[in-house]
Formats: C-alpha cells, structure tokens, sequence
C-alpha cells in the first residue's frame, strides 16, 4: 500500500527540492536556505513562526507542505531513563521512536549519553519469529519526511537548556535505525533521510554516528559499501548456523550465511570499520555452546563486535530469555576467545523491550 498524503512533508524536501519549488513559484531561491534554518536551526513549528519570509510566501508553503507529519501520542518513561514516543503519522499509522540514556563510565549523570531508535516502516514483512513489529506484517514504508519527522519531535521534546543542545542542532549523541522495520527494505527513503539529517542545511549530524541494522539483505548491504558516507552497519544474526538461523529468520533461506557473511566483510573491508552483530539470546534456541563456538569463528573472520542481548518477551510469542547464568556461560567463551562482545543489561526493558511492542499494545487497546 502506498499513502499518499495531501501535502508533502516538508522534512522530505532537500535544499534542491526546496529551490526548485521556489523557483517555479516565483519566489526568489535563497528563501530555501531560510526555511531550512527556521525548520533545522530555530525548530520552526509553524510557518507563522518564519517572520523573514512573507505572508504570501508563508500561505504557499502551507498550502503544499506538511511541518508538522508526526504527532505525538504519548510518552513511556520506564526506571532507567529509556523513554517511547509513539507517534501517529496522517494516516493514522502509529510508528515509534525510542529515546535511550546511558551515563557515560565515569562521567557526571548529566552527560548521560543519548541514543535515539528511529523505525523506518509501519509494520515489517521480514517475519522473524521473535519480533513484535513483524507480528502483524508490513503495512507501509515510512516516506523520508515521516524518517526525519521523527527526530525532530524527539528535537522539540528537549528543552534547549542544556549547554550541549544549545550547542548542537540536535541534542542527542547517536542515532540507530532499529525501530520499527527493515532499514534496507525502504533503503531510498532511508539514503535521503539520513542526508537531510547530514546535510549542513539539514542536521549536520555526523554519518559516524548513525548506524543502520538489517536483518542480512545481502544486496543491499552491497549498495551501503558503495556509498560515499560513513554509516555503521549492525546485522541481525541471531543464528551461528543455517539451520538454527533459518528456524527464527525466514530471510536466512533467501540470504544464508554463506552469502551474509562475506558481504559483510565486503562492507568491513572497503569501509574500514568494525561491524556490530546482534545476537539475541533466546532460551534452548540459539544460547548453547555450539552456537557460541560457531559465532566465535564468524566474529573473528570478520572482526567484528558482538553485541549480546537477552531476549524480551513479546505478548502472545513463546520464547524466552536465558537465565543469567546461561547469558553469562555464553558470553565468557566469546570473552575467551577475544571477540569483542558487550551484553545488554539495562533494566529498562519493561517499555523499551522489542521493536513494535507499544505500537502491538496501543492498537490492540484501542480495537478493544
Ligand atoms: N529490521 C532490522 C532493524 C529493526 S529490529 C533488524 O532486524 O535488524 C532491531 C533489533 O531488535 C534487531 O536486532 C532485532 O532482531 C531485535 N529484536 C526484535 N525483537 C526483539 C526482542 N523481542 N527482544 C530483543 N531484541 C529484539
Ligand atoms: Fe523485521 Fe527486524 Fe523484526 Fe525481523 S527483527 S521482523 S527484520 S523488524
């Protein structure tokens, strides 16, 4: 299904689009640079609120354009700083983004380390067994605007008071695509967003510190190497063997290990850079020493971190994190064999839990 609203986003335009749009309407194109610094620089949230540009001007780009696409319906804050937006975009889909603090080792609470999760999809038809985003299928890809819009509603939640969002156009330190949906299956929308949020009319937030998770599509993992900026690549793995993989990931039978692996050391190699694989740990499934031995050999031929992350439990799916015990016997033999691991251990997933499960619960609540 494609949604194809009344006005466009106007997060989905680009200094280019923006000029031509001028231009074509008779407006003069240096307006272009201007309302980019009223939307990215002063966070415009009206066009009344734009006092350079004329009122002509103004009732022609609100004519066309949509500022505000994403609109906040509520706000989760669990025990340890981890906080859900839910959003509803014009058509009444519901996406997340999820806004997540980490004090910093050895530094004050206020120089918290800020992350935010941006979804790219409503839905996900990549159908992993373990996932809540993916349990009602896929229902449409997230334009550009929609991917940016999100970012700006966690902009505007800030009061700009602190020293560091009064230094920065954007007040938070990492962004990661692990929201809702599959980054590579919407992979234009995604490029064009992340240049917005790049560009030095846009975010001008560092390509460095942004990093895109798949679930292992092969060719468009390919196409990242090729491009020009410094993206982080994570990959689902979740499986160190075909067979194990293939029975939680049905992308595995299309893209098997034998193909992932080596495009991703493709990408580690022309990129320079280390990639994350995320592995979750789920009980009896994938959390023996096997696995753990198999997923030794593949983050050592590719030198890559492993990130460990106990399994959340999904309302309505069987599976079930590992005791601790077991999380801690799986991480010492990759501690042992010097891959560079780290395993999630913040409290805060009573809300921030999996991908899609505050969306899964709000449309349940309100179908009922
Ligand atoms: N589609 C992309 C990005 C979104 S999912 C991908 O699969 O990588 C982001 C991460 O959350 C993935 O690693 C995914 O496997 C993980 N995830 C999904 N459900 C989870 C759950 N119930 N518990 C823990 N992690 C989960
Ligand atoms: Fe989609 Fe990622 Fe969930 Fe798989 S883990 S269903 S690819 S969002």
């Amino acid at each position: 299904m494609k949604f194809q609203p009344q006005k466009r986003p106007i997060y989905g335009e680009n200094l280019g689009s923006l000029k031509k749009f001028l231009t074509e309407t008779g407006e003069a194109a240096f307006r272009g640079q201007q309302i980019m610094d009223w939307l990215y620089k002063k966070r415009a949230r009206s066009w009344e609120e734009m006092t350079n540009l004329s009122r002509e001007l103004r009732s022609k780009l609100d004519e066309t354009f949509d500022i505000v696409p994403a609109q906040r319906m509520e706000a989760n804050e669990s025990a340890d700083a981890t906080e859900k937006l839910l959003l509803s975009l014009r058509d009444g889909s519901l996406i997340e983004t999820v806004v997540i603090r980490a004090p910093q080792i050895g530094v004050g609470q206020e120089s918290s380390r800020k992350t935010i999760c941006i979804s790219t999809q409503v839905g996900c038809a990549y159908g992993c067994k373990f996932c809540a985003s993916g349990l009602n299928g896929w229902k449409r890809d997230l334009s550009s605007g929609e991917i940016v819009a999100q970012l700006i509603e966690v902009c505007h939640q800030e009061d700009a008071t602190t020293e560091r969002a009064k230094e920065e156009l954007a007040s938070f330190d990492n962004i990661v695509v692990m929201g809702m949906g599959e980054p590579m299956a919407n992979y234009d929308n995604l490029m064009a967003a992340l240049r917005t949020i790049n560009a030095d009319w846009g975010l001008k937030f560092g390509a460095r510190r942004i990093t895109i998770s798949t679930s292992g599509v092969v060719p468009k993992i390919l196409q990242l190497a090729e491009e020009p900026e410094q993206f982080r690549l994570a990959v689902s793995l979740h499986g160190a063997s075909n067979e194990v993989r293939s029975q939680i990931m049905p992308i595995n039978q299309r893209y098997p290990l034998e193909e992932l692996v080596p495009a991703i050391q493709k990408f580690a190699s022309v990129k320079g850079r280390m990639v994350t694989l995320e592995f979750i740990l789920i009980q009896e499934i994938n959390d023996g020493f096997e696995q753990a031995e198999k997923l030794v050999e593949i983050a050592q031929r590719l030198h890559a971190h492993v990130n460990l992350i106990p399994y959340n439990s999904v309302d309505g799916l069987d599976w079930k994190r590992p005791s601790l015990a077991r999380q801690d016997a799986f991480h010492d033999i990759l501690k042992k064999n010097r891959v560079s691991v780290t395993i999630r251990r913040e409290k805060g997933h009573d809300i921030a839990a999996a991908c899609g499960q505050l969306k899964l619960k709000t449309e349940e609540a309100l179908a009922g």
